[in-house]
């Protein structure tokens, strides 16, 4: 069954670092180059069988499908694009960015004449408005269901109408060859619910029907390998967050972190009850067949590897699947050792109390990317005074405020496990501090990423609250532990409270209040950028980097 509009429009979980984003300092700084740094992607294949080996270039060829689209998506053809631009390192910025604007520089143009990026990126007719849209949804309501499709482009016909094109007819050349690829890894695979689910996605891409896929993607279990694959997540789409971009991660599973993983799944239902809101803020059930793996990222593609990387998904985004069947959260934990290292580690010796330095520590850093993650689960889909879905009341607002969510109520767990004795790992002053120098990271992802706006709220709030101090004499901030604490749980609370009322005006105000880089906070994120320590990776990936 095709996912109806509404259904579309509800939940995509937004992971950890990705998206787009401005505040990028100041030119002179940094340039937006100097902002990657570029790792190898590499796990260890050792453990794997020859027939699993086979498989993995079948997934990458059609991973790379789905970078092909994504291209169409988000610019148009690369080839024109790339072979007029002469500097190798311009053109090299442009193919990180999938197109002629700078993702960690607020979609700044990269290139001249090319103005500013529109909103809708591909996915609408050139300068088509948010007016004109809804105008023309509401003269034509049998339409409005595909035009705000998760999975058509709108165009505009010659007498100015506006069609509806699903992406397996838009994009049917990439999908067949997509979907060609998954049948033969099927017939390699040896996981049997692998299998079916490669199958079935193979039918998803020809048909435009996810739904059973996503489901068998929930029911396989022990499979090795995995597979994300497909028009996936909307933030691409700043003009109504409706249309999916596509997108793929070939993963292999870590199995030893996923079984220390596992437990904590199994606290979900328990996490939502302890959320500090009244009980209808925290009625609905979290889906009981939820799990948490740890995975080594052996492949980018598409959306994922545009800007900023992902360390963490939580998927499907399909609300009827995810009531049915949960969602399964994806830690990426060779993307997030690299973040760590290159980017963590420099950004708290910089910014991080000398004594407090040892508290940022590569486990907590794990953990509260985890938590996020779990957190996302948490609170409510729907609201509670019959404005719909959360989703669809707070729009554009939905994004950042589901991420800050997603941050606030994940440090407010790992607090409750702590002391409910389920987490002993590290201290909880590791999980505070950690966080903040993480605020410190993602702010840099600036004001046009959901997870840059989300950590400007709690920077905002956490300054409000004295959560922190700053050493005027070394510019170095402090954590003030129980005050975070506290400012912590209040944040969770007043996030939860306007979800749950579906309060797009008092969502608007948050954001314009807080979602934004003060000037103190400005001069240290320039800091970073005169140290030369970078924003995001950029991977070299592929089969022949995994099996030089
Ligand atoms: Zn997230």
């Amino acid at each position: 069954m095709r996912a109806t509009p509404r259904a579309a429009l509800m939940g995509a979980t937004l992971c950890a670092a990705c998206g787009p984003s401005p505040q990028r300092p100041s030119d002179d700084v940094q340039t937006p180059l100097e902002q990657y740094v570029t790792v190898p992607l590499t796990a260890d294949l050792s453990g794997l069988s020859d027939a699993q080996r086979d498989v993995i270039p079948l997934l990458i060829e059609a991973a790379e499908e789905m970078d092909r689209v994504f291209w169409l998506q988000a610019w148009g053809d690369p080839d024109s694009l790339l072979r007029n631009i002469e500097d190798p390192g311009l053109r090299r910025l442009v193919e990180v960015n999938y197109g002629p604007w700078d993702r960690l520089g607020g979609y700044a143009p990269l290139l001249p004449g090319v103005g500013p990026r529109p909103p809708g990126a591909r996915f609408y007719p050139e300068g088509l408005t948010k007016e004109q849209f809804e105008s023309y949804v509401a003269a034509h309501p049998d339409q409005a269901e595909a035009l705000r499709d998760l999975y058509t482009l709108v165009r505009r016909s010659e007498d100015g109408s506006l069609t509806a094109i699903p992406y397996h007819v838009a994009f049917a050349e990439q999908h067949e060859r997509a979907a060609e690829k998954l049948r033969q890894a099927a017939d390699l695979a040896e996981d049997a619910g692998f299998v079916r689910y490669l199958e079935l996605r193979a039918d998803a891409l020809l048909t435009g029907n996810y739904r059973a896929s996503d489901l068998a993607w929930m029911d396989m279990k022990d499979n090795t390998l995995e597979l994300v694959i497909g028009p996936i997540e909307t933030y691409d789409d700043a003009l109504f967050g409706y249309k999916a971009a596509h997108e793929a991660y070939v993963l292999l599973k870590d199995r030893d972190w996923s079984q220390r993983l596992a437990r904590y799944t199994s606290l979900l239902p328990e996490l939502q009850r302890g959320l500090p809101v009244p009980d209808p803020y925290r009625q609905e059930q979290p889906g009981s067949d939820s799990e948490l793996n740890a995975y080594d990222a052996l492949y980018y593609a598409g959306q994922a590897n545009a800007g900023s990387k992902t360390i963490a998904i939580n998927l499907p985004n399909d609300e009827n699947v995810q009531l049915r069947k949960g969602t399964r959260r994806l830690q990426l934990k060779n993307s997030m050792r690299a973040k760590f290292d290159s980017i963590l580690l420099p950004i708290t010796a910089e910014l991080i109390a000398a004594d407090q330095r040892p508290n940022v520590t590569f486990d907590a850093f794990f953990g509260n990317v985890m938590f996020h993650e779990v957190a996302h689960g948490l609170g409510i889909k729907n609201t509670i005074n019959g404005r719909g879905t959360v989703r669809a009341a707070l729009q554009e607002h939905y994004s950042p405020l589901e991420e800050a969510k997603a941050d606030i109520l994940g440090l407010y767990m790992s607090g409750a496990l702590r002391e409910r004795g389920e987490l002993t790992q590290g201290t909880r002053e590791d999980d505070l501090v950690t966080f903040l120098a993480s605020i410190f990271r993602s702010v840099r992802f600036g004001a046009s990423s959901a997870h840059g706006r989300a950590n400007m709220i709690q920077f905002a709030w956490f300054q409000e609250q004295g959560a922190f101090a700053k050493d005027s004499a070394t510019g170095r901030y402090r954590v003030d532990f129980g005050r975070m604490e506290r400012a912590a749980r209040d944040l969770a609370a007043q996030l939860l409270r306007v979800q749950g009322d579906g309060d797009y005006a008092g969502a608007g105000r948050l954001l314009a209040q807080r979602g934004v880089v003060p000037a103190t906070l400005q001069v240290d994120l320039d800091r970073l950028g005169t140290s030369g320590i970078p924003v995001d990776l950029v991977f070299r990936q592929g089969i022949q980097i995994l099996l030089p």
